[in-house]
């Protein structure tokens, strides 16, 4: 669904449908480089994630496995409290394993860290992060994002695979919900 569908809900426009594809592009090309003869387990978190997973590994030029977790995060509002539920865990044994979590949005970082802690403990080599998104927030908690799409400021945004409500996750850009949508 492209900006001329969702009328005025969205009042700015953060990454163009274009941009989205140049940077997946970029991202793709460096985590082949960085995994280069390592085997690689792509750890995608619902349902933020799924537009980047799919286009992610389409760019990639190696094999990879894939698989997906979905975690909800108890807190007040839309604030996050770094106390996490596993709602759909990994179906696979992850020892020994390099995990690359694909995330839409890093904001406080709390659930990554947790995500990325529970995953250690379970005996993978090593956890990185990929997120689309990171917000200034996100600087505040040590939560090593390795690859980042776009810094972007703390507005709350919708697209490309990113809800409110579970709408808006089909639209082909991403962008800055309109005030008027949530308040
Ligand atoms: P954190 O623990 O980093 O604060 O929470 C990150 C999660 O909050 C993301 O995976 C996403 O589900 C949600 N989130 C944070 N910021 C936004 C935003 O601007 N838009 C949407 N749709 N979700 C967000």
């Amino acid at each position: 669904m492209d900006l001329s569908s969702v009328g005025t809900d969205v009042e700015r426009v953060i990454a163009t449908e274009e941009q989205l594809r140049t940077k997946i592009a970029e991202l793709a090309a460096q985590v082949d480089k960085d995994y280069k003869d390592r085997d690689l387990l792509l750890v995608g978190v619902l349902k933020g994630a799924i537009m980047a997973m799919a286009d992610l590994t389409r760019a990639m030029q190696r094999h990879v496995e894939m698989d997906w977790m979905a975690v909800s995060s108890y807190g007040s509002g839309t604030k996050s409290s770094g106390v996490v539920r596993i709602l759909k865990d990994l179906d696979r044994d992850i020892t020994g394993r390099n995990i690359l979590i694909v995330e839409d949005i890093v904001d406080s970082g709390l659930t990554l860290s947790w995500l990325r802690a529970n995953l250690l403990t379970r005996g993978a080599a090593s956890v990185e992060i990929l997120a689309i998104l990171r917000k200034p927030e996100a600087a505040k908690v040590d939560v090593p994002v390795k690859y980042v799409g776009f810094e972007i400021p703390s507005d709350f945004v919708v697209g490309y695979g990113l809800d409110f409500d579970e709408k808006y996750r089909n639209l082909s850009f991403i962008g800055v919900l309109a005030k008027h949508m949530y308040s």
